[in-house]
């Protein structure tokens, strides 16, 4: 089986995640990915694998004679697809040896892959493009680096001439939702550090995350019939509207930042006259600076309850910070990889990544966990495509940091 062959499988099977579930995995097609993994993995000879209470799936694949004594290195990828788009009854497509034309999805002709928008698109003519046909997302996102593990593990278990120490390979849920981290036994995973699967060109190589908190500002009015309200009524929606409008929008804003400038992202709302709450994203790459935002929030929101008569609460939670502050202490994980990219061809490509993934926030629970790139575009969308040659890259890189 080749790792085209794998990934088509795992597309069909729905298992998006649900953050409106308490239970873990969030979804039970989550849990039919982790069981048909389990059963790939026991063939291809990983005697060990197991999923854990938790839906969380973790296998070695044992060293290769006179490497035993080295450090484990794992491999993680997520099973669970975006909430924000249909993974119900994926059809996947391939387009082999992609001639440059606009792809035209079967299921909904207003849904187009073309080449002059899509410059990573571009770069792929004569590659085997991979699509959904239209009306659901693909779930490259993360099955592409699901599928590259596992073709890893089947290619490396019986050729004992690519000498390699032990390896553990990790298959998480509920990655989409944030709660990939959440159940991740470290301490039973037993890898020295480990890679994420789940980016996009080849070559990608993600070693700094932003620092993430999130803000709950609510404001408290007081509600009665708006009929007899006359000097009484306290609207809370009102109080929000205008501390939002007073957030900063031509800088500090998603829509008016790239690179390493952070931004204030007020998104979303639940409102209503007696009490309206705001979640507002926090983030940076430099964890230093999420407090000076918070300053500006409690500042903008204690000025506008003032102004209104209303009662603002706020409250703030720490969700994941930067990996590279955990990294930069264990620089041969990141050249690790590094040497695995150049070995197979390609160059490294490196960029700070504006958000966080599982990564984040295992390299701070002990794991030091960079995220390399698995042939994933167009995340979340019914536009995502991946290509064979991307997958097949990101298997070989597998292999070759394996090797070391
Ligand atoms: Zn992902």
């Amino acid at each position: 089986m080749s790792a085209l062959e794998r990934f088509l499988r795992y597309v069909q099977i729905d298992s998006r995640a649900d953050d409106s579930s308490e239970s873990c995995p969030t979804t039970p097609g989550q849990l039919e990915m982790q069981r048909l993994l389990e059963r790939e993995l026991r063939e291809i000879g990983l005697g060990d694998a197991a999923v854990d209470e938790n839906g969380y799936l973790m296998a070695t694949v044992p060293a290769t004679p006179g490497r035993e004594s080295e450090a484990a290195i794992g491999f993680i990828a997520h099973v669970d697809t975006s909430p924000e788009m249909s993974g119900t009854g994926v059809k996947p497509i391939v387009h082999r040896a992609w001639d440059g034309s606009d792809i035209v999805l079967p299921d909904d002709p207003t849904a187009v892959l073309s080449a002059s928008e899509l410059p990573d698109l571009a770069a792929q003519i004569g590659h085997d493009i991979v699509t959904a046909s239209g009306r659901t997302l693909l779930g490259a996102d993360d099955k592409a680096g699901v599928a590259a593990i596992v073709e890893a593990a089947a290619q490396l278990v019986p050729h004992s001439e690519i000498a390699h120490g032990p390896i553990r390979i990790c298959f998480t849920p509920d990655e989409e939702i944030g709660r990939g981290a959440n159940r991740f036994d470290v301490a039973r995973f037993g890898a020295a550090y480990a890679y994420t699967l789940d980016g996009g060109n080849a070559g990608e190589l993600e070693f700094e995350s932003f620092s993430a908190d999130l803000m709950r500002v609510a404001f408290v009015g007081f509600n009665t019939h708006p009929g007899y309200a006359k000097g009484r009524m306290v609207n809370a929606i009102r109080a929000a509207a205008r501390f939002v409008d007073r957030l900063p929008r031509e800088r500090l804003s998603p829509e008016t930042t790239d690179g390493y400038d952070g931004f204030v992202h007020p998104y979303q709302l639940e409102a209503s006259v007696d009490r309206t709450s705001v979640r507002v994203l926090l983030r940076d790459h430099v964890t230093a600076k999420l407090r000076k935002q918070e300053r500006l929030v409690r500042t903008l929101a204690e000025a506008v309850a003032g102004e209104t008569g209303t009662r603002v609460e706020i409250e703030i939670q720490e969700q994941y910070r930067n990996m590279r502050e955990v990294l930069d202490h264990h620089p041969h994980v990141v050249d690790r990889a590094r040497r695995a990219i150049r070995a197979v061809g390609l160059a490294p490509i490196e960029r700070p990544i504006r958000g966080g993934t599982d990564g984040s926030r295992l390299s701070f629970m002990g794991l030091p966990t960079p995220n390399l790139f698995a042939g994933e575009h167009n995340f979340h969308s019914r536009l995502e495509w991946t290509s064979r040659q991307d997958l097949e890259k990101a298997v070989a890189v597998i292999v070759a940091i394996a090797q070391g």
